[in-house]
């Protein structure tokens, strides 16, 4: 195989390309390890040489790529792997919440494949083994002749926008001060735009228009696309369902809630982008 094109953080390739240098993403039980040496900033993606000495605690690897042009692999490690020299085990949440765009891509991608193949051991029409194709990211049923690719579920997330002022709200489990921006999951035979719709109608009882695209993120838990989108409310009435939403309100974008998703997600890259577009308007 020639070098992949995209040689900027993460290519999400099946396929090797025999780098002499190769990097290693180490997992355990969904949290990620990462390393760093001599006080260096811990790092995500760990040169092989360095990740030598996780291979006594390693259950599971799998190719996911290439990092900056190299071959990387996740790692799935036991626990005890945590108490090697210059490792840190952090929650995948917490890394996810600082991370730049390619790290970002980079432990959800590695997180995702694993979880994917312990889930898909088995075939769900006959119950036999499967077998990970050597070519692609596929679990094979040879009996069967179906292929299980790693399942992406796309969501809809949307910053529901009122003049200068956006809504938010707050889920049942959260935290007093915690709100965000209204997200839920496409429906099959379900449009991007049927969702927003719909998931802003069934939570706020709101109509929307004027719906504008701003971008996507993988999200990994599982297995999620999160779709971003601003758009107008026709009305500020709301009406919220009580079980989904435990309230909503408007926020001028001077005036926000205490506690709001990092720009770095795709919820505060909404929000963070309402802000900027309601300063160039109402300053
Ligand atoms: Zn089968």
């Amino acid at each position: 195989m020639t070098t992949p094109l995209n040689l900027e953080g993460l290519y999400a390739s099946s396929l090797r390309v025999d780098s002499k240098k190769k990097w290693v993403v180490a997992v355990i039980g969904g949290d990620i390890l990462l390393f760093g040496s001599h006080g260096s900033k811990p790092a995500l993606a760990i040169a092989a040489e360095d990740a030598d000495v996780l291979k006594f605690f390693r259950e599971g690897r799998l190719h996911i790529g290439q990092w900056w042009g190299s071959d990387c692999e996740v790692w799935d490690l036991t626990p005890e792997a945590a108490g090697c020299d210059g490792f840190n085990r952090v929650e995948l949440r917490t890394l996810l919440a600082q991370s730049a765009d390619a790290e970002f891509s980079l432990a959800s991608r590695a997180t995702q494949l694993l979880d994917w193949q312990k889930k898909h051991q088995f075939c769900g029409q006959c119950g036999a083994v499967n077998r990970m194709s050597e070519t692609e990211h596929a679990l094979i049923c040879e009996p069967c002749v179906i292929r299980q690719y790693p399942r992406i579920s796309p969501c809809v997330i949307v910053a529901v926008v009122s003049g200068d002022r956006c809504l938010f709200a707050r889920h049942p489990r959260w935290p007093e001060n915690r709100f965000s921006t209204l997200a839920g999951f496409i429906e099959a035979g379900e449009s991007a735009e049927q969702a927003l719709h719909r998931e802003v109608f069934e939570e706020v009882g709101l109509e929307i228009h004027n719906i504008r695209y701003v971008g996507s993120q993988a999200w990994p838990y599982p297995g999620q696309l999160m779709l971003g989108y601003i758009a107008d409310a026709k009305t500020e009435d709301i009406k919220i369902d009580g079980v989904e939403i435990a309230e909503a309100h408007w926020f001028k974008y001077d005036q926000l809630p205490s506690v709001v998703a990092p720009p770095t997600i795709m919820a505060g890259r909404l929000i963070q982008l309402f802000v900027e577009e309601s300063k160039a308007r109402y300053d």
